[in-house]
């Protein structure tokens, strides 16, 4: 008689729903049987830019050193991100995307028996993460489509061991304030590990938007993590990282992969890093193409959530799959949100002006028909 190897999985597992990726251009492109090159994908939050030039030459020349094991300390991009973010090289944690960063706190810090708390319409990655290391996750409702911090505060328990909170949250981009956070921090017993998850804080320089960094060296319970997915353009490598206090570091590296960071991904972060330029031209981007999309759906009379990120909530006023399915058939790839408890929107990342524009008229076309 065989196993029952769904019914072996441990429970959190067997409750787990696999993490849903925007579409793949070429998925599209053969099912409608369309050239890619007409598909716009505004659907997973990618720097509609490309890389930058400088991140593509540092990976050409890191080729020839295909067949060597990367550096597993990732000291040159470590010593960067020190540098740029006034932390010591033993608080920088390098992770596989940030993703990773989150799944070694919850291998670190969580097990059955133990919580993890986060908001209603939160990232994904945070139940996977959790459920994953047979932890529960305790989902405090949003308010306003945001976290709710007070709520979240009055959630944690004597097992709760992490908050994940993300500022702006994805795929609301929803954001809360200095205070706000601060109050927080203050607030969350000294045996919680605060993961404040800042995928898209590069575009929210110079808004109202507090620096996670400020705060680390007042609250040792505080993880900041940030990702080279986002507005550096590079979700393909998957580079991220982790600041912490040295201790918290110290324990995410003894769990991690001895290589979880490939040589191509060390280079290309370090040389984005140092790019300085394409970062500012990626915000402008992302600003202007902000303001696109919010006329263009003045014009249809559509509501949205405001965003502090590289994309943007479309309140449809209707059931919204048979909207994205339109979409689909018009080229264009967004994504459906309903399995974040968002049944009437669509998450439109900002792309390139024309990009924006295509998605704009189709989005009328298929709201014309009905
Ligand atoms: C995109 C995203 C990440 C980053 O994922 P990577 O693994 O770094 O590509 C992390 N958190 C949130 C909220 C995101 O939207």
């Amino acid at each position: 008689m065989s196993g029952n190897f769904l019914a072996l999985a441990q429970p959190g597992v067997q409750q787990l729903s696999p993490y849903v990726p925007g579409k793949p251009v070429d998925e599209l492109a053969r099912e409608l049987d369309l050239d890619p090159a007409s598909i716009v994908k505004l659907a997973s939050n990618e720097n509609p830019l490309g890389a930058s030039p400088k991140a593509l030459a540092a990976i050409r020349d890191e080729l020839a050193e295909l067949t060597r094991y990367p550096d597993g300390n990732g000291f040159a991009l470590k010593s960067l991100l020190a540098e740029q973010c006034r932390v010591e090289l033993n608080q920088v944690t390098l992770g596989n995307g940030s993703n990773d960063i989150l799944e070694l706190v919850a291998r670190a810090y969580l097990a059955p028996g133990l919580n993890a708390v986060f908001s209603e319409h939160a990232f994904a990655v945070y139940p996977i993460a959790t459920q994953a290391v047979g932890a529960e996750a305790k989902v405090v409702p949003a308010k306003d489509w945001g976290h709710d911090l007070p709520a979240m505060l009055a959630a944690i328990d004597a097992n709760t061991r992490v908050v994940f909170i993300a500022n702006p949250n994805n795929p609301t981009g929803t954001w809360f304030g200095a205070e706000a956070l601060d109050e927080f921090l203050q607030d969350v017993p000294e045996h919680v590990l605060v993961v404040l998850d800042e995928a898209y804080i590069e575009y929210a320089e110079g808004s109202d938007m507090p620096d996670g960094l400020d705060f680390l060296a007042a609250y040792p319970n505080l993880l900041v993590s940030r990702t080279f997915s986002k507005a550096y353009g590079l979700a393909a490598l998957r580079v991220g990282y982790g600041l912490s206090t040295a201790v918290v570091a110290d324990v995410l590296n003894r769990v991690r992969q001895p290589f979880n960071v490939n040589s191509l991904a060390l280079a290309a972060a370090c040389a984005a890093l140092k790019d300085e330029d394409y970062l500012a031209q990626s915000r402008r981007l992302n600003e202007s193409g902000m303001q696109q999309l919010q006329a263009g759906f003045r014009e249809l009379g559509l509501s949205w959530i405001e965003s502090r990120g590289n994309f943007i909530c479309v309140d449809l006023g209707q059931v919204a799959a048979p909207v994205f399915q339109g979409l689909l058939r018009e080229g264009v790839i967004v994504r459906p949100v309903a399995n974040y408890g968002m049944p009437n929107h669509l998450r439109v990342t900002i792309g390139l002006p024309a990009e924006n524009s295509r998605f704009l008229e189709a989005l009328r076309k298929v709201l014309a028909r009905g």
